[in-house]
């Protein structure tokens, strides 16, 4: 049986638009063959957008993200806008999607292929098989609390000011996307802040800690403090399943983790809105990890698994399609085991491709899967 689904691709700038014309090729392909069928839409986005319309983020394209089921990302930005003050750059128009998609909750997943093992900057057998997902508050605490600022003192030496502020309803929602997350896994999450120095810390531990009690029992709910969880992650992560944490220590965590698996151009997230409670749906935004990359644009040597595997997460979180997700995950691992790689991959003994033949790779990997 065939469900639409609607689907607002953003390619954005430098490669955004090469990386993702292979999703859209994917998508295709499940249309196609899975009688999964995506209702396709585009919008222009950050410098494109600045260029043709003067603002990074039009308010018809805006209108588009918010009617669709999610939304597919590329990358914005170059150096053409560098110079552009801040309200006129290309991120403003990123920033408009999740203030006004409400995305509180960021996923980064570190999964490690087995071929890309070697790859790491830690030894082969600790990420071996490594398969976590750092989940980080997007939308609250010390990037956004108030007061914030800068202010000269009345003895001229200045002072400068930010805030970690929580709630009690932003710590549950997020919990709660945690704790769902680990029930299609392994079911196991561990909450990071640090409650030995600081306010906000406590709070988290407690109102996770009733969440968990209250609803989700069944999850294995362990803390830890955000340092030794940084130093956990490099000494051995496969000890982790999700880990839930704060906007900050997400930040720092996250890349930690991504690094743990090697290349930028490998790197997924996505990032969740509130659930509707009528509908039960959630705005989502599925983007790389990587930026536009200007130094590579135009030439067709761009990676684009990161972005192909931000849209096998909306085929999991947003669409429910889990199996669907699996296949296109095997697939890309199974071109990895092949030795195809695109230039930032590439190591002795693999074969050099273009983002487009890598795109043919995929596809065929997918016939294949599909028998
Ligand atoms: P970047 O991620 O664009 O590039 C960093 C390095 O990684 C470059 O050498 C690039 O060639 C390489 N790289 C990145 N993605 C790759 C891929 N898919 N395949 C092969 N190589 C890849 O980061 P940057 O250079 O710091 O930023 C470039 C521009 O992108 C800036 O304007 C920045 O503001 C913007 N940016 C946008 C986003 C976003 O849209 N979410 C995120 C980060 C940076």
């Amino acid at each position: 049986m065939s469900t639409n689904k609607s689907l607002l691709i953003l390619p954005g700038d430098g490669i955004g638009p090469e990386v993702m014309d292979q999703v859209v090729r994917v998508a295709d392909w499940f249309g196609r063959e899975r009688a999964v069928k995506f209702d396709l839409d585009d919008g222009i986005c950050g410098g494109a957008a600045l260029d043709a319309e003067g603002t990074a983020m039009p308010d018809a394209v805006m209108a588009k993200a918010k009617a669709s089921d999610a939304v597919m990302f590329g990358a914005v930005g170059g150096p053409k806008w560098d110079a552009n003050p801040f309200h006129l750059k290309p991120e403003q128009g990123l920033l408009r999607l999740r203030k006004e998609l409400d995305l509180f909750a960021n996923l980064r997943p570190a999964l490690c292929f087995e071929a890309l093992a070697e790859a790491s900057s830690l030894k082969a057998d600790l990420v071996s098989g490594l398969d976590i997902v750092i989940v980080r508050e997007l939308t609250g605490g010390v990037y956004f609390g108030e007061p914030r600022g800068i202010e000269t003192l009345a003895d001229g030496s200045r002072k400068g000011v930010d805030t970690q502020l929580y709630t009690t309803p932003e710590i549950h929602r997020i919990a709660r996307v945690a704790f769902e997350l680990a029930r299609k896994r392994r079911n196991l999450v561990h909450s990071s802040e640090k409650s030995n120095v600081m306010h906000t810390g406590v709070l988290w531990r407690e109102e996770v800690t009733a969440v968990h009690e209250a609803e989700y029992a069944d999850v294995e709910l362990r803390h830890i403090l955000s340092d030794n969880c940084a130093m956990q992650l490099v000494r051995a992560p496969k000890q982790f399943d999700v880990i839930v944490t704060d906007n900050l220590f997400g930040d720092m965590l996250s890349d930690v983790a991504a690094m743990l698996t090697g290349s930028l151009g490998m790197l997924p997230s996505a990032s969740l809105g509130a659930e509707d409670p009528a509908t039960g749906k959630r705005h989502a935004l599925y983007e790389p990890v990587h930026g536009s990359a200007p130094d590579i644009a135009g030439q067709g040597v761009a990676n684009p698994l990161a972005c192909i595997l931000s849209f096998a997460m909306a085929l999991r979180y947003s669409f429910d399609l889990g199996d669907e997700a699996d296949m296109l995950e095997a697939a890309v691992a199974g071109v990895l085991a092949k030795g195809l790689r695109t230039a930032d991959l590439a190591q002795a003994n693999t074969s050099r491709v273009s983002t487009a033949e890598m795109g043919d790779a995929v596809l065929r990997g997918l016939e294949q899967a599909a028998g």
